[in-house]
């Protein structure tokens, strides 16, 4: 029985992810999402709000769960006795930090292994920081990320 982490600020949460999750969900017996919460990072979403639209966007799937942290992840990892971290690569940037950050977490916890996925071609340019932007303009959000969260970024921008 292998359970798996995927950690990140899904701020917010976008079809990648829920791409990511979805894949990972089949590969490993149990997959939990972790929202991050770093005192050092500036959020447009409070932890509160990105775990209930992960929790809502991930409901159906019984062996899918959601935690949130505000310690190091691998510490929290340690904790509930997970030794796999998954995590998303778009393309040659995004391999070059994670490949920097799995190694700083090796360091740290060398029995924790990181797993990279790759992004489907679709969500190769899709970021949470872009779906900011583009809330923040009005756009269409159809594409990017599910009701929920179009709703709460519409709200957030006073678009609604
Ligand atoms: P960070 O913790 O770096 O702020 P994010 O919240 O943006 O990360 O994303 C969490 C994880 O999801 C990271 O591994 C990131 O590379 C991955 N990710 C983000 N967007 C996509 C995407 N469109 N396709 C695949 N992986 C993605």
């Amino acid at each position: 029985m292998i359970r798996a982490a995927f950690p990140g600020s899904f701020d917010p949460p976008t079809f990648g992810h829920i791409d990511i999750i979805e894949r990972s969900r089949s590969v490993f017996d149990e997959l939990v999402v972790v929202i991050a919460e770093n005192k050092q990072k500036h959020y447009l979403f409070s932890a509160k709000e990105r775990l209930d639209m992960m929790t809502e966007m991930v409901k159906e799937w019984k062996n899918v769960s959601v935690a949130l942290c505000d310690r190091l992840i691998v510490d929290l990892l340690s904790r509930l006795n997970i030794n796999v971290m998954v995590r998303g690569v778009r393309n040659v940037t995004d391999f070059s930090y994670e490949s920097e950050l799995s190694m700083m977490n090796k360091a740290l916890s060398p029995g924790i292994e990181t797993i990279f996925m790759m992004t489907r071609p679709e969500y190769l340019v899709l970021r949470s920081s872009s779906v900011r932007e583009l809330a923040a303009f009005n756009g269409d959000l159809s594409a990017l990320v599910p009701p929920v969260v179009a709703g709460a970024l519409h709200k957030k921008y006073g678009n609604l």
